[in-house]
């Protein structure tokens, strides 16, 4: 008899077990639009140019080690990043009040966040928007704050509930956490404009709400690398505090590397740099150190103008590809006459379109289709291509027909 005999099992991941069910799928149409990773026209994965030509450097640098990495990860990385999220001219970094701490992508940066938070922070509530990506109720839960929503979809009109959000923000207690998706919110695609996020800010910092962003699409989603960070540098030019936790999985195509960046915007260099004391005794009992192959990938390209140029360009091709499947399924569902106004996929941003079909539908789309998806209706405009968007389109058709 097993001493863990008694484990049951757990369900599949939400979102990754989209994947483990595309893959028994013997049919050799199959698609899958679940997982949030890019794929090429020909629906392959891409890496990019600069990311090999990076990688190329560094295997030719002799001078290069595999020594453990500080606590906190690369120096040189972590100042790149904030001045990528935050601007080249921004005071906070100019002002040296600005902590930065390489983590394991997005997800380790946030939940490296929230146990610093946990631990140091006064109220012990993050608010995040409903619905989120997933993961976030689980890694804020675990990292030991209290997990609550505010409303931010509306189902109607497959747009941003604007009156809900500040009626919601306005309810919270003094102080507590707001988590913020940077841009390209995920799963909806829908994100406040620059208008309602100077409302937003005006209203979170009239009491005391503390933000915490999640970057998880900087030029990913536009295809400008300052215009997905606006939000975010909104919030640091007015003086007031916040964190950010940034990827590099999607924008730089470093999926597996796992690479990213948690920033903490402080009031003054004192206080930045007793929160950075602090975080180091959250990472070490973690993980000990950060890996360090792909944080000097990113190093390298952000500190060299060629490369970085470079990066921009492939950036910006990866967006244009997204934007352009956006417009090609929304042709195709008007060729078809499909029931419905189906104007939000052009006007959602991002990754993903929330399509607003049901559990049911995506089952049926995946029995008859083999379309994967995960079971809220949100689909990967990135896993898509020319040659399967009629597919897509024949399938949403009788989906809803
Ligand atoms: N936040 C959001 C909103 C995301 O969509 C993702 C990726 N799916 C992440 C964080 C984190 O991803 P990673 O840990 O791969 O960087």
């Amino acid at each position: 008899e097993s001493v863990f005999a008694g484990v049951v099992r757990a369900p599949e991941d939400p979102i990754l077990g989209v994947t483990v069910a595309y893959n028994k799928d013997p049919n050799p149409n199959k698609l899958n639009l679940g997982v949030g990773a890019y794929r090429t026209e020909e629906g392959k994965p891409l890496v990019l140019n600069v990311v090999r030509r990076a990688e190329q450097m560094l295997v030719n640098d002799p001078s290069r080690v595999k020594e453990y990495l500080p606590i906190i990860g690369l120096a040189d990385f972590n100042k790149l990043s904030a001045k990528l999220i935050f601007g080249a001219d921004s005071p906070a970094i100019k002002e040296n009040r600005v902590t930065t701490v390489q983590c394991l992508s997005g997800t380790g940066s946030l939940r490296v966040g929230g146990e610093f938070l946990a631990r140091h922070y006064h109220e012990r509530t993050i608010y995040v928007p409903s619905p989120t990506w997933g993961n976030h109720l689980k890694v804020f839960a675990i990292a030991g704050l209290s997990v609550k929503t505010y409303r931010y979809y509306n189902p109607e009109t497959r747009g941003l509930d604007f009156q809900g959000l500040l009626e919601d923000l306005s309810a919270a207690p003094s102080g507590a956490i707001i988590l913020l998706h940077a841009c390209a919110h995920n799963p909806t695609g829908v994100d406040p404009t620059v208008e309602q996020w100077e409302q937003i800010r005006q209203l979170m910092r009239s009491k005391a709400l503390l933000p915490f962003f999640d970057s998880a699409y900087q030029g990913f989603a536009s295809g400008s690398l300052d215009t997905d960070a606006q939000s975010v540098r909104m919030f640091v030019s007015d003086g007031g505090e916040c964190l950010a936790a940034q990827s590099y999985a999607k924008n730089m195509g470093l999926y597996g590397e796992r690479v990213g960046a948690l920033s903490i915007v402080c009031k003054t260099s004192d206080i930045a740099s007793r929160v950075e004391s602090q975080l180091k005794l959250v990472i070490r009992p973690m993980y000990s150190n950060p890996p360090i192959h792909g944080a000097s990938i990113v190093a390298a390209i952000l500190k060299d103008s060629q490369l970085y140029n470079e990066w921009t360009q492939e950036l910006k091709a990866m967006a244009d590809r997204i934007i352009s499947m956006r417009q090609q399924l929304f042709d195709a569902l008007q060729a078809r006459g499909t029931p419905g106004d189906w104007s939000h996929i052009i006007k959602q941003i991002g990754m993903f379109t929330f399509t607003g079909l049901n559990a049911k539908q995506v089952a049926f789309m995946t029995q008859e289709y083999h379309i994967y998806m995960t079971s809220d209706g949100r689909i990967s405009m990135a896993g898509l291509s020319s040659q399967t968007v009629p597919l897509l389109a024949d399938a949403i058709h009788a989906a809803v027909s």
